[in-house]
């Protein structure tokens, strides 16, 4: 048997504190992963030209039909950059991703083309 004063000693460790100093303490650890989603809405970016418009995914179309299964198709930037599809069919993309995000006058007619050919594509049957 222990003395009662080691108990009660035990016991202070065991139980948790209550007074409101420590809940405070408690909260701030509620959302171990909120930072990491921070970090990642930091990181990404819009593509607001109004002239790519027409290029975004419209509420009917499903994007890996349509455009996903022709990324071998997809054009490359003149200096050879694979142009973002996700970025101007979708327009938010990361800071992180290799692939072009903009474009030049040339590129801009090859993708139009590209997205132009594949929205041709997803209206006829898989055979
Ligand atoms: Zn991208």
């Amino acid at each position: 048997m222990l003395p009662k004063t080691i108990w009660d000693k035990v016991l202070a460790q065991l139980t948790p504190p209550k007074d409101d100093k420590d809940k405070g303490k408690f909260n701030g650890k509620k959302f171990p992963g909120r930072f990491q989603g921070k970090e990642d809405e930091q990181d990404l970016i819009d593509d607001n030209d109004k002239s790519h418009q027409h290029w975004k995914l419209k509420e009917n179309e499903n994007f890996s039909r349509a455009f996903y299964r022709n990324q071998k198709e997809c054009p490359k930037t003149v200096d050879g950059r694979l142009v973002c599809m996700k970025f101007f069919l979708r327009g938010v993309c990361t800071k992180s991703c290799s692939r072009a995000h903009t474009l030049n006058k040339e590129d801009t007619k090859a993708f139009d083309k590209f997205v132009a050919e594949c929205r041709v594509g997803a209206g006829k049957p898989d055979f």
